[in-house]
């Protein structure tokens, strides 16, 4: 298929543009003259309409289309103090008169925060109604964690219902099936503009943390018939009993194929486009590394481009250590998607000690 064709497919499907799209592809001059690969970087963190976004921005478009559809008064949504996607379903909410509701897990074992900042301040000053929930365990493992926020949001679902009020549970990161989609449509974005500039990009690097966005680049990828390849580097733990799996990856990229009425390739064609690197979270979700610390601080001296610790920053010092170890020929074209988050640079979460003062 061609990117009109591609376009077509989503003829009809519910949504509504929000969103500062085609967002800037540009180069790190800097930084490629420095490591002799060239390094572009896709500005998802400028999606809009604020300037903390991210990914999570394009998938509400389509979640909300239907939610208004149904007269959706509730939105409920799981995630860390932190949490960039519970951010920006709070302005989603306010953009569309529907009431946000967040649950917010304290994966860092901080206890109750007596300050709020980054992106727990700006869902404050938005007005969403914020609930706490504590970590009654050490150790940074937080599926149990994660069980526990579900099943609130899910309780706080039915008393709502009760009350004759109609609501809808985003699970964290809003992976949702109308969302998946969207990513789609930011492949084709970043194919797109390649073809402008002439280019064909070697490798797509992007941060995956919930899975919601790399079954759409995968599917685009298919459709759009790229030789691309896809590195995917983990901010969280995938494999069967965490919050996602190279399994779970596939069966959404099914369904996304399904959603566009289009033929579904091969499960095996589907699971070879799955390059998951696991060596980047450290100890885990949203906990620092000075990797990151220092890909943060290296972006930003060079590029002067800014980074998230729980996300990019660690999405990043994969890419970074990839060209060095020479996993990346030199003279390759690599494009990073810039996943948004940077509201986290400004909170506990922060930065390890590894900043330096060069
Ligand atoms: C959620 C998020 C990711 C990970 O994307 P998934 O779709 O959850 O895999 C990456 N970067 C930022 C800033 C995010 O908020």
């Amino acid at each position: 298929m061609n990117p009109a064709d591609v376009e077509k497919l989503f003829e009809g499907i519910p949504r509504k543009k929000i969103c500062f799209l085609p967002t800037p592809l540009h180069k790190l001059e800097n930084l490629s003259r420095i490591y002799g690969v060239d390094i572009y970087i896709k500005r998802d963190d400028l999606t809009g309409p604020n300037p903390f976004g991210g990914n999570k921005t394009r998938k509400l478009e389509f979640i909300f289309a239907n939610a208004l559809q149904e007269n959706i008064e509730y939105f409920i949504s799981p995630g860390g103090y932190q949490s960039n996607s519970c951010m920006q379903l709070v302005t989603f909410c306010r953009i569309f008169g529907i009431k946000p509701i967040l649950y917010l897990a304290d994966v860092i074992n901080q206890g109750v925060p007596d300050e709020y900042k980054g992106n727990l301040l700006l869902d404050k000053i938005m007005g969403s109604e914020i609930n706490f929930v504590l970590k009654d365990y050490e150790g940074p493992n937080i599926n149990p964690l994660w069980n526990k926020m579900m099943d609130l949001c899910n309780k706080r679902k039915e008393e709502l219902q009760k009350k004759g009020y109609k609501v809808r549970v985003l699970p964290s990161g809003v992976v949702d099936p109308e969302g998946l989609i969207s990513y789609v449509l930011a492949f084709k974005e970043i194919f797109e503009q390649g073809e402008c500039k002439g280019l064909k990009f070697d490798y797509l690097y992007h941060t995956t943390g919930t899975g919601g966005s790399l079954p759409g680049l995968i599917a685009g990828k298919i459709l759009l018939d790229s030789d691309v390849k896809i590195i995917s580097i983990a901010c969280n733990p995938y494999g069967p009993n965490d919050i996602c799996s190279e399994d779970i990856i596939c069966d959404r990229t099914e369904t996304i194929f399904k959603k566009l009425n289009v033929e579904i390739p091969e499960r095996s064609n589907i699971f070879n486009e799955i390059h998951i690197d696991q060596n980047y979270f450290g100890e885990g979700y949203g906990i620092p590394t000075d990797e990151a610390t220092l890909a943060i601080q290296e972006l930003a001296r060079e590029e002067g481009i800014f980074i998230d610790p729980v996300y990019t920053g660690k999405g990043f010092s994969g890419l970074l250590d990839h060209i060095r170890k020479g996993k990346i020929p030199l003279g390759s074209k690599v494009v990073f998607l810039h996943t948004g988050g940077s509201g986290a640079l400004f909170s506990e979460v922060g930065l390890t000690g590894a900043l330096t003062e060069k």
